[in-house]
């Protein structure tokens, strides 16, 4: 049994974690958030510098006093701060600041030269903002996953040269929000720019568990585009980040037009602003910019291969651990041995008894936060599942007909820099307890969204944080 101290600590730089949540039974528990894959939250050292920043804040850019001066800065040192988090010359790229890694790749679609015979190649282990921004805009193909879930990178081998002269990007994630499996990005690369294509590598999930490094433009292994998302980084104010070659954005005018991203407007010409002003259009979001800039800093500060290593160990013990649940089934990698080939994220299916209802159970009985569902992969989760065309065929109709009661699809939980054994216990035991059909409630399940919820428990919301009843 691997059951070495954690090999960093940040539970006290994480906010909120004592915090007690209320249970079915009526006992009050720490949350265990295992859910980091799809948000993280907030680190303290985020928390404090934007209370520290917001008696500052002030519009940027195009205000003269103090304080905008101030925010200026403030803002413009976190587009420096974000390319050196992912290793970005700043003299060819630039750092484009948005909401999301969703918007972040729609605007690469839509500011990527792509002719009329463009092909995009990207994955079937993809999260549907890698696959479905491409899918107007280019021929799109989809490399194969192996039946565990790796990438099939003969597939990959295979439809680069099937598709020679053709084919403009290598859309690839860095690490699966399913499987967590982490991908050979710069071997990819390193192919994809032999090809005469370019690579973006959407690093939402590789981010906040490994060192992205772009590597210099010269490089055959260089990443030319890389997509950030921060509510995933441990700072959740509505930022994520494009970034790539200044050169590409110069080509055309943006796809968002008005005010920022443009020096001279007459009524009959425009002329656009250099980068990144001109595809950040409209005021931006520059608390979500600091915030971003601080979490990047801290990881960097920690040590991005410091939280490799702790979350490697999570990975080993859980998988170690989770084999003793009665009939479980896990999903892509379940060696131990492993456990360095994927980042933090465990799918696994109870047997006879319904995703929905084991990640119910866990949040209400056990106060532990998973997810559950098919975490908009559709196609990987559909692989993976190894259901047949017939099956995926009727799951779809009944889904189009309102009913999510039989979706299929597996519960994820997923860790972060400060999750330690502790959590993973809980997690075990509870799961045992649900395998061994000890749970208290008696849960309904609501069709349409396929959730189960316990019934006649009220959730004492107005206790904790309930908009309707704040300052009463
Ligand atoms: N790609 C991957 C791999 C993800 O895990 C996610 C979020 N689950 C996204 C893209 C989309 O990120 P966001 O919701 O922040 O736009």
């Amino acid at each position: 049994m691997i059951a070495t101290p954690p090999l960093i600590d940040m539970r006290q730089r994480i906010l909120g974690l004592d915090h007690k949540v209320p249970l079915l039974d009526g006992r009050r528990m720490p949350y265990v958030n295992l859910d980091n894959a799809a948000s993280t939250p907030p680190l303290v050292d985020v928390v404090r510098a934007v209370e520290a920043f917001m008696p500052y804040y002030s519009s940027v850019h195009r205000g003269t006093g103090f304080k905008s001066r101030l925010s200026t800065v403030a803002y413009d040192q976190a587009h420096e701060i974000i390319g050196r988090f992912v290793g970005a010359d700043l003299s060819t790229n630039t750092v484009i600041f948005g909401k999301n890694t969703t918007e972040a790749i729609n605007k690469l679609a839509w500011r990527y030269p792509l002719g009329p015979d463009a092909v995009v190649i990207t994955t079937q282990l993809e999260h549907h903002s890698n696959d479905l921004p491409w899918r107007p805009r280019a021929h799109v193909v989809h490399v194969r996953a192996l039946p565990d879930g790796r990438l099939d990178e003969d597939d990959f081998d295979r439809l680069l040269a099937l598709h020679a002269g053709r084919v403009a990007l290598v859309a690839v994630t860095g690490a699966s929000n399913v499987s967590g499996f982490l991908q050979p990005i710069h071997r990819l690369a390193r192919k994809a720019h032999v090809a005469g294509a370019r690579i973006l590598v959407d690093a939402a999930q590789l981010a906040p568990h490994r060192r992205v490094d772009m590597r210099p433009d010269d490089d055959p292994e260089h990443l030319d585009f890389v997509t950030l998302s921060a509510h995933k980084m441990y700072a959740p104010y509505g930022t994520g980040a494009l970034i790539g070659p200044i050169e590409i954005f110069l080509k055309e005018p943006p796809e968002y037009r008005g005010g920022g991203t443009v020096d001279v407007v007459t009524l009959d010409e425009v002329h656009w602003a250099g980068l990144p002003d001109r595809d950040e259009a409209g005021s931006p979001n520059v608390v979500g910019a600091v915030a971003m800039a601080v979490a990047a800093r801290t990881l960097m500060e920690v040590g991005m291969d410091a939280i490799a290593a702790h979350e490697e160990h999570l990975i080993a013990y859980a998988l170690e651990r989770l084999r003793e649940v009665p009939g479980i089934r896990l999903f892509g990698e379940t060696d131990p041995a492993r456990a360095h080939e994927k980042v933090g994220v465990i799918p696994f299916n109870l047997e006879g008894v319904s995703h929905f209802l084991t990640a119910a159970i866990l949040g209400y009985e056990g106060g532990i936060g998973v997810r559950s569902g098919c975490f908009c992969a559709h196609p990987y989760v559909v692989h993976l599942l190894h259901l047949d065309d017939e099956e995926s065929h009727r799951w779809r109709d009944q889904l189009l007909s309102g009913d999510k009661s039989e979706m299929p699809g597996m519960v994820r939980a997923s860790f972060g820099c400060y999750n330690n054994t502790d959590d993973i216990d809980r997690l075990v035991d509870m799961l045992k307890k649900i395998a061994r059909h000890e749970y208290r409630g008696s849960y309904v399940l609501d069709r349409a969204s396929g959730e189960y919820r316990p019934h006649n428990f009220h959730e004492p919301l107005e206790e904790y944080f309930l908009l309707e009843a704040l300052g009463r």
